[in-house]
């Protein structure tokens, strides 16, 4: 079986410069990723290359939902709620431990967004559009019932509320698994390699075709390195317009870039029941959603003109959610002390005339340029098969070749291998039975299930192993976790880690500073790093839990 080690990288390199892929896809998020899939499943020859790490850009800053856009209702976008509403179902199917259904709470407030009518009917077609089971569909609930079901929530303005089904994911595991998985349908994935330019061939007819990308090895940057490919797909998010302009096709639509905030506060600070969309003061709505001992709440909407890599959160941004919350929550009174971790993403739209932030559409568009660079943009982390199904389809027919159907609604992601959610109950069960020995409990059971799914057994192996030699149990939960995300997950950095595999720089921002130092040695044991290098890795670290916990002063 084919693994994504952090030690294959020199072979990997070596691979892939020595062949001709039919398709290299530019960009590893969760819409590259879900191209990859797709074209290695169906027979195709595939590279992806990421100038990050795997997810470090937008497919690790989003709300974190396979959501089915009631939004997109209000702005009768029907086939954008249908589409992805059928989506949540089969993602759900595919990584049950990962994409997770739970019931979001919609309280009807007194001049709120949605009147008592207007929200059972939308919930309504919303139900029937998404495809949503019987068992799962909305319920109303009246005012009395909705201050049971969420006590926190202001009773002056109250008037009930709608219940509805979504579904909770992690944006940035999700992204990993299905690149793992494209990787055991024979896909070569990279991280940190950045295309630099693309490779043209003038045709007999005389036209240039992009037959290629250059590339620079962003671990070694004296290191550059060619891959040949018949087709290239740009799946790079926000960096889509610099892509084509590169490729002299930056011409027509153009990217329009908004920026969404999430502030991370303590859960007993904002002890919510369950998740809830609330409108906020200025017309729009945000959501506070539970996840271990913590609830977050987001996002903003804002255009954004800054630092595509590094968007930060401003003390504006904060204080906008903080007043949305104790708006509609009075008694928790939250104030910024109170925010203990935060991340900004942006969201890479398709600028239409006149329209703001808010009321643009979140739909994807495939660009296809005179010299055929495939360039994909816009949608939704939730819709990411469906749209890497689109853009395979068409890479097939721009290859010339009879198109073989994607498979991708079966193939389960790695990890997800549970034959049904009941029994992601009962292997949580059998975990925890196993780690109660070792002095570990529920909340460690939950965490490693919903990140790792089925691999827990892997994480599991080590951590005995820990244990046998002597070690304290948490400090061999973090390096069995540890080897686990080399081995398979493809780090290279300590933050790959903290961040995108395991999300503790957001959900757990404390064991971060706890362990910091730990992982760093580890990182320095196996990858026989020097004092240098520790000391930049540090210092990298460092500014990411600094950033994550402090804000600028923009406005
Ligand atoms: P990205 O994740 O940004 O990936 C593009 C990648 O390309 C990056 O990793 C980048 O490093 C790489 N790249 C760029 N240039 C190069 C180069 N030259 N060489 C190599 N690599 C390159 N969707 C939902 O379904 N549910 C939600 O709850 C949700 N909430 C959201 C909340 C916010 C605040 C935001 C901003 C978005 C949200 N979305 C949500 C939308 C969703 O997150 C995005 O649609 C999705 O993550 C975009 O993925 P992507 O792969 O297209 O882009």
């Amino acid at each position: 079986m084919r693994l994504l080690s952090s030690f294959h990288r020199d072979e990997l390199l070596d691979q892939l410069v020595s062949q001709t892929y039919d398709l290299v896809i530019i960009g590893g998020g969760a819409t590259g990723a879900g191209i990859a899939l797709d074209a290695a499943s169906r027979g195709l020859k595939t590279a992806l290359v990421e100038k990050q790490d795997f997810a470090a850009g937008t497919s690790s800053r989003s709300t974190k939902l396979i959501h089915g856009g009631l939004r997109y209702l209000k702005q009768f976008e029907i086939s954008l709620v249908r589409e992805v509403g059928r989506e949540r179902a089969i993602v759900h199917r595919l990584a049950p431990h990962l994409v997770v259904s739970e019931k979001m709470l919609l309280p009807l407030i007194k001049g709120g967004t949605y009147g008592k009518m207007a929200t059972s009917l939308g919930l309504m077609v919303y139900d029937v559009l998404a495809g949503v089971e019987s068992a799962d569909q909305r319920v109303m609930l009246s005012k009395e019932d909705t201050q049971k079901a969420e006590p926190l929530l202001r009773e002056d303005l109250l008037e009930g509320s709608g219940l509805y089904a979504e579904y909770r994911t992690d944006d940035a595991r999700l992204t990993i698994e299905v690149i793992k998985t494209a990787v055991r349908y024979g896909a070569d994935c990279i991280n940190y390699a950045e295309v630099t330019d693309f490779i043209y061939k003038e045709t007999k007819n005389g036209e240039k075709k992009v037959v290629g990308v250059k590339c620079v090895d962003c671990l070694n940057s004296t290191k550059t390195f060619e891959i040949k490919a018949k087709r290239v797909v740009s799946a790079t998010g926000p960096w889509v317009d610099e892509l084509r302009d590169k490729n002299n096709s930056l011409k027509g639509k153009r990217l329009h870039l908004t920026k969404g905030v999430h502030i991370v506060v303590p859960h007993q600070r904002l002890p919510v029941n369950q998740s809830v969309y609330f409108d906020v003061p200025g017309g729009r709505m945000v959501f506070a959603i539970p996840r271990g001992n913590v609830t977050y709440v987001g996002t903003t909407d804002t255009d954004y003109h800054g630092d595509k890599h590094n968007p930060r959160t401003d003390i504006a941004d904060v204080t906008y959610l903080l007043e949305g919350v104790n708006n509609v929550f009075p008694g928790v009174d939250l104030r910024v002390e109170d925010v203990v971790s935060s991340w900004a993403g942006l969201r890479p739209l398709i600028h239409e005339d006149g329209k703001s932030a808010s009321e643009l559409s979140r739909k994807d568009e495939i660009f296809v340029s005179p010299t055929g660079l495939i360039s994909i943009a816009g949608g939704k982390l939730t819709g990411y098969r469906k749209m890497a199904e689109r853009t395979v389809d068409l890479v097939f027919k721009k290859l010339e070749r009879k198109p073989r159907r994607t498979r991708t609604h079966t193939i389960v992601l790695t990890g997800g291998e549970f034959g049904g959610v009941a029994s992601v109950e009962d292997y949580k069960k059998e975990v925890l039975d196993n780690l109660i020995a070792h002095e570990l409990g529920a909340s460690e059971a939950h965490y490693l299930v919903s990140n790792y799914g089925k691999q827990t057994d892997e994480v599991l192996e080590t951590f005995f192993e820990e244990r046998e030699a002597g070690e304290e149990p948490h400090r061999a939960m973090i390096m069995a976790e540890l080897d686990f995300c080399i081995h398979r997950e493809m780090i290279h950095r300590p933050l790959d880690f903290f961040s995108r595999r395991t999300g503790r720089l957001y959900f757990n921002i404390e064991s971060v500073e706890r362990w910091k130092e730990e992982v760093l040695k580890e990182f320095q044991k196996q990858f026989n790093w020097n004092d240098d290098r520790i000391k930049e890795e540090r210092k990298w670290l460092e500014k990411a839990i600094y950033e994550a916990k402090n804000f600028t002063h923009t406005s």
